[in-house]
Formats: structure tokens, C-alpha cells, sequence
């Protein structure tokens, strides 16, 4: 059986074909285009099926993988923050005009899937996976399987709070993870800190005064708060990170030490992994549905 994959990110829209071994036999990215709504990211991932389908050497899967979840009340998409896919009956549409079966998934349970059955977290039974990129999410996997929970929302790390009295997010609550660690939450405030616009690939490489010390500092501080409340409840085997933020080297040293800092236990040596699907990840994950 081939599989197609298709993964709706903030920015593209991605599409593969795999194998049944999970060769690739075709890939195509295309722009999302948020702004012209959800018709278009519609029409976007129907004509990226319909080309992919062309290459099939089989009959095949659909796997879709999205920000947010399907809510279990009302079927519609939520907790997305491509916004205008919220509230949308994001499914019934696809299967009304694809005319064939799909399964629609999150896009970091996705992540993790991938990471924990073909990536970097191979080899571990429990596994934690979190995108920290323009969003923050996680995904649990269990065996082989994602870990979903009684109403989808089982590893939705991003909006955990960090912070109770903290900044407001867009899903509603304040002093979520997200509005800490994202990529633009980190770039925001170090222009907080600095009055300067820079990337955070820049700040990262080239800052060292005392105000990129204190950037730095409330960041570790921030990632080994959010990651030990992870395993204080889940004990992960492994926890593997993905999105933007995580090619930032020092997460992998000074942030695991951060996290470990803060873990309940006298014992704790989870290891802290950089994803090896890049960003990838997510329509592999969408195959593997
Ligand atoms: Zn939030």
C-alpha cells in the first residue's frame, strides 16, 4: 500500500508519496496562503493529493496533518493557530471532495510519531515529541502509537500555563508556554530586552553583553520549567525536539541541564534529542496514520 501524506504548516503546505517500505517516491511543498482563508487551504490540499495520486504504483492512504485537534463534541477543528481553520468541519469537507478515506491528526502527534518510528526517538518505547517553532505543541507517543486522551488534547504542552498572571495568548489564557518560548515569543523579547530586531538565529550566535545573558537565562529557565513538568507526570523514555527553535545548540547541553535541575527525582537522565526528520517530520507523520 503507498501513502500519501500531506502536513499543513503555518507557512506550507507539504505533500508525499511514500512506498511501502516509506520510500519517497514524490514530494511537493506549495505556500499556504492563510490569507486568502480556509477555501483556499482546501483547494490547496486537493491538488496536491490529485498530482501525488498520479505517481501511486498502489491504492493508498491519506493522512492530513494539521495544527489544532478535531474536537470530539463537534467535530470541527480547534486549538489551531492557523486561525482561519478554526471551527471548520475540516474533514467532512476533504472526504466530500476526495471521495476517499483519510485520517486527519495533529500536527506535533504527527511530529512525534515520525520522530518515534523512523527518527530520532526510534528506539524508545515512551516518547515525548514538541514542536517549538512560530507554535509550540507536543505529542505523545506510547508503543508505537499516539496517545491521544480522553478529548484530544493528551501532550498539548504549548498552552500548558508557565506563568499564572502572565502574557495573554491567542487560545484565550495567559502565561501559556507558547507565548514564552516560540520562536517569535523569544525574538519579541529580546527587543524587549535590547530595543533591537534581530533573528534569533543572530541572537543566539552573536550576543554575549548582559542583556543576552538575561535573555538566555530566563529562556533556560523557561524551557527546564515547561520540559520537567513533563516529567514529573509522563517519565518519558525520550524527548525529542523539533520546529525553528530547536537547531539552537546550547538546548542540548545548558537546557537539558536546566530541565534536569527542576525534575523530581534524585535520578534523571531522559534524553534531550534534536529531531533527525527536520521539518519533514510532519508529513511523514501524516503517512504513518
Ligand atoms: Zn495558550
Amino acid at each position: 500500500m503507498n501513502k500519501i501524506g500531506i502536513d499543513l504548516g503555518g507557512t506550507k503546505i507539504e505533500g508525499i508519496l511514500l512506498d511501502e517500505t516509506n520510500n519517497v517516491i514524490k514530494k511537493i511543498r506549495i505556500p499556504t496562503q492563510q490569507e486568502k482563508g480556509y477555501d483556499s487551504i482546501i483547494k490547496s490540499i486537493i491538488s496536491l493529493v490529485d498530482e501525488l495520486k498520479q505517481f501511486a504504483k498502489t491504492d493508498f492512504t491519506i493522512g492530513i496533518s494539521t495544527p489544532g485537534a478535531i474536537s470530539k463534541k463537534t467535530g470541527l477543528i480547534k486549538n489551531s493557530n492557523t486561525q482561519c481553520i478554526i471551527g471548520m468541519p475540516l474533514q467532512e469537507d476533504l472526504l466530500k471532495c476526495l471521495k476517499h478515506e483519510i485520517k486527519i491528526e495533529n500536527d506535533a502527534n504527527c511530529f512525534a510519531l515520525a520522530e518515534a518510528t523512523l527518527g530520532a526517538a526510534k528506539n524508545y518505547d515512551v516518547v515525548f515529541g514538541v514542536i517549538i517553532g512560530t507554535g509550540v505543541g507536543g505529542g505523545i507517543i506510547i508503543n508505537g502509537k499516539i496517545h491521544r486522551g480522553r478529548t484530544n488534547i493528551a501532550g498539548e504542552w504549548g498552552h500548558h500555563a508557565l506563568k499564572q498572571n502572565g502574557n495573554n495568548c491567542y487560545c484565550g489564557k495567559n502565561g501559556c508556554v507558547e507565548i514564552y518560548l516560540s520562536g517569535p515569543a523569544l525574538e519579541k523579547r529580546w527587543t524587549e530586552l535590547t530595543g533591537k530586531a534581530d533573528s534569533l538565529e543572530s541572537i543566539t550566535n552573536n550576543q554575549s553583553d548582559s542583556k543576552a545573558n538575561q535573555w538566555k537565562s530566563e529562556f533556560l529557565e523557561n524551557f527546564g520549567v515547561s520540559l520537567a513538568n513533563v516529567i514529573d507526570i509522563l517519565d518519558p523514555d525520550a524527548i525529542v525536539l523539533g520546529g525553528g527553535v530547536s537547531n539552537i545548540s546550547f538546548l542540548y547541553n545548558e537546557g537539558r541541564d536546566a530541565v534536569y535541575d527542576k525534575v523530581f527525582s534524585d535520578l534523571v537522565d531522559t534524553p534531550i534529542l534534536q529531531n533527525k526528520l527536520g521539518d519533514s517530520a510532519g508529513v511523514f507523520g501524516a503517512c504513518l496514520l
